[in-house]
């Protein structure tokens, strides 16, 4: 079956009103830790026990009522209380699209800093995800307003992939904020996006060298061997230390490499989605790689 066929009966299902015709979550487990925080708890856990580090996703994104979005900055504020009760080596991220961006800048601003209040008090850290490009300059704004008043609590990410992040990239480091680097996940057109791997790859290099140039942490997102390792000998050359930045990656992906980076002395940090609104995170990875297609086809059939 064409991939557009199996998500266009995948969307169809999910929109479906009667839970019956929900999509079973076995479908996403590969990639989504659970669809509660309670049953995330164990699998932190697990992870931190590898000295690996967590950021916690909450999955969701475009809520389009005030009620909805001041909800979800309750449940943050839950959750950051939660992780720090448990006593879980876990920061979070978080959408600007869930916390009414789509609404009102100024709206979804105050909302962050509500939180933002919160995470400085338990000495946690927020990262707002980078979104769609409708909303890479509203998520620069909003993060740069942030980071005047919470500097040590509120990171931000940056896509290689956009045109536009030359710019971005050293007006941010700049200031010395602290940046994901990541390649980008979403559908972009060739106007404002490279479409090429070797083209974003030299991107995400070019933007690496700035971000451990100018910034004094730097995060490193990717599953991507050829920038692991040519971040590896380029941080060695430079004698740039192991504890002056950090690798990440996504939950259910390469948990070998990630338990060879802590061994080795890298700071490691994995990317854990749960929740049940777990459709678009999910359809994102099937895009990314077919054999992640392949094993969500091979869940299907299994019991
Ligand atoms: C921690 C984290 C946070 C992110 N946050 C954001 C965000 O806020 N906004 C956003 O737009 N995107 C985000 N992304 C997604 C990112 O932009 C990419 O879409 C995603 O990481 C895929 O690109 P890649 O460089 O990892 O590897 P890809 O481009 O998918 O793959 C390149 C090569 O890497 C190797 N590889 C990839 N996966 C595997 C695997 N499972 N096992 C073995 N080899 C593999 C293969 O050789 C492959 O050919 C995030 C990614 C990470 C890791």
């Amino acid at each position: 079956m064409e991939l557009n066929g199996l998500f266009t009966i995948f969307d169809s299902i999910q929109k479906e009103k009667s839970t019956d015709m929900k999509l079973p979550f076995a479908l996403a487990k590969r990639f989504v830790a659970a669809e509660s925080f309670e049953e995330t708890v164990p699998k932190i856990k697990s992870i931190n026990e590898n000295g690996i580090k967590v950021t916690l996703d909450l999955l969701g994104e475009n809520v389009a009522d005030k009620t909805t979005a001041d909800e979800t900055v309750e449940i943050y504020l839950n959750l950051l209380n939660n992780i720090h009760d448990a006593g879980l080596k876990s920061t979070i991220s978080i959408k600007l699209t869930m916390m009414g961006l789509d609404i009102n800048k100024e709206y979804c601003k105050e909302n962050l800093f509500r939180l933002l209040d919160e995470t400085q008090r338990l000495n946690s850290f927020v990262r707002i995800d980078m979104e769609g490009s409708d909303y890479t300059q509203g998520t620069i704004d909003i993060f740069k307003e942030a980071f005047q008043k919470y500097p040590k609590s509120v990171g931000v990410v940056i896509q290689a992939y956009l045109k536009r992040t030359k710019k971005d990239i050293d007006e941010l480091a700049e200031l010395g904020a602290d940046i994901r680097l990541c390649k980008g996940a979403y559908s972009e057109p060739s106007t404002i996006a490279y479409q090429s791997m070797p083209e974003i790859r030299e991107a995400f290099k070019e933007y690496a060298k700035i971000l451990f140039e100018k910034t004094s942490f730097p995060r490193i997102a990717t599953h991507d061997d050829e920038l692991i390792e040519w971040v590896k000998t380029y941080t060695s050359e430079n004698s740039i230390s192991k504890d002056r930045f950090e690798f990440q990656m996504l939950y259910g992906l390469r948990e070998d490499t990630m338990k060879e980076f802590a061994k080795n002395g890298y700071n490691a940090r994995v990317y854990v989605p749960y929740g049940t609104m777990w459709f678009p995170y999910f359809k994102r990875r099937l895009m990314e790689r077919k054999e992640n297609i392949f094993f969500v086809l091979s869940t299907m059939f299994k019991k």
